[in-house]
């Protein structure tokens, strides 16, 4: 029976990683759940899954009389880290979304637990001390983006041979097949109806505008310690094949499957082992083509801004990442264009100072100080509506 906590228990990751829990239930135990303020949500999952701890950032007014005392309860701002410390927990599921999850994945290798890890903006931020501290701790860092984990997946018949090349599949997103001046001022809704995925807000829009790929080639370049220019990014419209390796001899392994994140989930959770997801399985006969196109970066230059990233190297992944979390949520506030996106994360990107080798807290610096950057931009003419 391993134990688990899910930091972001109420989100489009963390209630799929519960549906996994609940169908192998004599593997798993809960044994905390933590979210920011979606309070009814989490009372029905400490109802359904009886962790040793319940958190949220946010207090409730009330708890139900029900559960009160059937855990130990923890509000803040810091519970995260609180939570990491006081749980049983063998393994922790970090999915909350954006660089809130960086300092609890290093406390969780800290405190000799393993991480799960689907928020990808920890690694893209702080890669390099997130993989020493993972090295140190003598711990694999369990990737759940699905991309990643199809890599992982096809390394583990690798016998120590290293790819040659990390081919990192995109859906190409609701603007793929869209001329550039459309894509320019694609709406909301436009941006929020993702053809294959259902997932949190943020994510979304970063699929939209393949800003998730660019976060994905550096978490990519961190999980696999691989140099950018072998880690290549693909158009595959039907998101079959989750991501591929190739080889020295030119072998390609690919890891194909029905786009639905309970597989990466539960084979982070309970590899090297494999269990039944109950999800639906690939019918290839059903199937017409899979197809392939290379991304076009004229159309989403977000994508080319994490080659430029990683080029440079130190804090300016995250920056990247900073400034692209204030341009998703100007977005979603109605305060700039879809195209306005990239273009604010580059021109910050280009304004703030880069620290090479950084420590967690000058990586914290750099985020907090392309957060300032991209606001102050934000206030630009140029960014106007
Ligand atoms: P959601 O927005 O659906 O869920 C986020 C969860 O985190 C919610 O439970 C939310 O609580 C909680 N949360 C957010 N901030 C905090 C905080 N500061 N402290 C505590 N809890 C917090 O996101 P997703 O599940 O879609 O994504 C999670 C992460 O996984 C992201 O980094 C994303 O990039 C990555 N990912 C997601 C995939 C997907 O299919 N969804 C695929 C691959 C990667 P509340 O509900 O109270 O707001
Ligand atoms: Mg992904």
């Amino acid at each position: 029976m391993r134990k688990l906590a899910i930091l972001g228990s109420t989100g489009s990751i963390g209630t799929q990683a519960l549906d996994v829990i609940a169908r192998h239930s004599d593997r798993f135990a809960v044994s905390a759940l933590v979210a920011h303020s979606s309070s009814e949500k989490l009372f029905e999952q400490v109802r359904a899954f009886h962790p040793q701890i319940a958190a949220l950032t946010v207090e409730p007014a009330e708890i139900p009389e029900d559960i009160r005392s059937a855990c130990q309860w923890m509000f803040g701002e810091d519970v995260l880290l609180r939570v990491v410390r006081a749980c049983e927990a063998d393994d922790v599921l970090v999915s909350v979304v954006g660089i809130a999850g960086l300092a609890a994945v290093m406390e969780t290798l800290a405190c000799g637990k393993r991480v799960l890890l689907a928020n990808k903006e920890p690694l893209v931020a702080g890669g390099e001390l997130v993989t020493e501290a993972a090295r140190k701790a003598g711990h694999p860092l369990l990737p759940v983006d699905s991309e990643h984990s199809a890599i992982f997946q096809c390394l583990q018949g690798a016998q120590g041979n290293t790819p040659e090349r990390l081919i990192l599949t995109a859906s190409g997103g609701p603007f793929r097949t869209w001329k550039k001046e459309d894509i320019l001022c694609a709406t909301k809704e436009q941006a929020l109806r993702h053809p294959n995925w259902s997932m949190g807000r943020k994510i979304t829009i970063d699929s939209a505008s393949m800003m998730n790929k660019a976060l994905e080639v550096i978490e990519a370049r961190w999980l696999f310690d691989m140099p950018a220019e072998k880690i290549d990014v693909l158009i595959h419209p039907q998101s079959v094949i989750h991501s591929m390796v190739e080889f020295a001899d030119g072998a390609v392994m690919a890891q194909l499957g029905t786009p639905d994140m309970r597989l990466p989930i539960l084979y982070a959770m309970s590899w090297p082992e494999r269990l039944s997801t109950g999800g639906k399985r690939l019918d290839f006969s059903a199937m017409n083509a899979l197809t392939f196109e290379q991304p076009d970066l004229s159309r989403f230059p977000g994508l080319g801004l994490a080659y430029e990233a990683l080029a440079c190297g130190g804090t300016m992944s995250a920056v990247l990442n900073g400034a692209n979390e204030i341009a998703v949520d100007a977005f979603l506030h109605d305060r700039i264009r879809f195209g306005q996106i990239a273009q604010l994360v580059e021109e910050t990107m280009h304004a703030v100072p880069v620290v090479q080798h950084p420590t967690l807290d000058q990586v914290f610096e750099s985020d907090l100080a392309a957060r300032a950057k991209a606001q102050a931009l934000l206030k630009t003419a140029r960014f106007a509506l």
